[in-house]
């Protein structure tokens, strides 16, 4: 079986070139090949020897991920849907702005978390992607958004690992793809730029403060346990308190100042003036410095299945407010790729479940229901 060069960053690839018998300055010409110039084809590799081009021919080759279908959006938002094999496939949205261009990609096919308010958390899980097939989103889409625009300089400056998947929960194969993200000789993304998003893996937040720190983003949603347990599962097993004290430590390794704490408005839930309060409380307590965190407000995108609602414009507002009072730096969050359902959470892709996600899900909600009835007895009792 051929390796898949979009697999390796440039240690590994360096490696892999010395069982070749071939010496680390040509892993790093063929590493500038694949991922500066987008090649795929070893023939076109014109300062690699042709004994080498040869090697490589036998034993190598660039997988791209074939493409499903792609979209555009009215904003310029562009969506692919990847196939990555066995039923599954992933998306990926580029999200051009004036003054930079994000890609946000998938880490997972699926997701084992199931969050009640994300549409890739009710389709369950299939597994983890590989780095190639994390990488191989970037640069499919950094190489042909550039072939389109007729243009060799860069296009994308900034990717989110906002798309299908928990990144922390497929680590092993994360840090390696960052790893091409960041460096000079692949895509030469500054740390800043590169954000994984979290819905809080405790334990993985710290090794990758020590491993790769980059921008990290918190997927909150909820002031305390209880609402927290209820919307995001993994609460149960890393509590707010927790997360928040990781979220400093992580800090002490950022290459930002803060963290960005995501908070999805979702109506009647977590949108109350009470929970903005709560929230204030919460990041106060644990603040070493004023400013060490961002909220960024994400307008619930709906789909049916969730059976939430988008909270209104007003409570928005208010909620911003609350937290802008207290001298919070809070921004709502722009939709964007709406008409092409390319907005957060709106990721779902094809995931065959081997997980029993879907099924806890639904039992979630027949207790949910339950406990939502045995209330009203209780108050008609009262
Ligand atoms: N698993 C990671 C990254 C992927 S989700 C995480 O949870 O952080 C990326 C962001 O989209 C998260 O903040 C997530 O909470 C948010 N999101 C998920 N479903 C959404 C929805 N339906 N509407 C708006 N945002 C959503
Ligand atoms: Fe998974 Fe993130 Fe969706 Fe939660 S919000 S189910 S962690 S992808």
């Amino acid at each position: 079986m051929k390796v898949n060069l979009l697999e390796f960053d440039l240690d590994g690839l360096a490696a892999f070139c010395e069982q070749l018998g071939e010496k680390r300055f040509r892993a790093t010409q063929l590493f500038r090949w694949l991922h500066q110039r987008g090649a795929d084809d070893f023939d076109h590799m014109s300062d690699l020897a042709k004994s080498l081009r040869e090697k490589l021919k036998g034993c190598a080759h660039v997988q791209a991920l074939p493409v499903i279908s792609e979209h555009q959006s009215s904003d310029g938002t562009v969506k692919w849907l990847f196939d990555v094999g066995a039923g599954n496939a992933v998306e990926a949205v580029f999200i051009p702005e004036d003054d930079r261009g994000t890609l946000c990609i998938s880490s997972q096919a699926g997701c084992a978390v199931g969050c009640r308010f994300c549409s890739t958390g009710h389709q369950g899980f299939s597994r983890n992607l590989t780095t190639g097939e994390i990488v191989a989103q970037l640069w499919f889409a950094e190489h042909m958004l550039r072939k389109r625009l007729g243009t060799t300089d860069r296009v994308i400056s900034n990717v989110v690992m906002m798309g299908m998947g928990e990144p922390l929960q497929n680590y092993a194969a994360l840090v390696p793809a960052l790893r091409v993200m960041l460096d000079d000789h692949a895509y030469g993304l500054s740390r800043r730029r590169v954000t994984v998003s979290t819905s809080g893996v405790v334990p993985m937040m710290d090794r990758l403060a020590q491993d790769c720190p980059v921008a990290l983003a918190v997927s909150l949603h909820a002031p305390n346990d209880s609402l927290r347990d209820d919307l995001v599962p993994l609460n149960r097993k890393y509590p707010v308190q927790e997360l928040m004290d990781a979220c400093n430590r992580y800090l002490e390794h950022a290459p930002r100042d803060f963290i960005t704490f995501e908070y999805c408005m979702l109506d009647g839930v977590n949108d109350l003036p009470e929970h903005a309060m709560q929230l204030v409380d919460l990041v106060k307590q644990h603040a070493h410095t004023g400013v060490w965190c961002k909220f960024n407000l994400i307008p619930f995108n709906p789909f049916p299945a969730s059976g939430l609602h988008r909270s209104a414009a007003a409570r928005v507002t208010a909620f911003a407010g609350i937290l802008m009072n207290a001298g919070i730096v809070t921004t709502v969050r722009k939709t964007r790729g709406d008409d092409i359902d390319a907005a957060c959470g709106q990721l779902a892709g094809e995931v065959q479940d081997r997980t029993r996600v879907v099924e806890r899900m639904a039992k979630r909600r027949t207790i949910n229901i339950q406990l939502a009835d045995a209330g009203a007895q209780t108050y008609k009792e009262t």
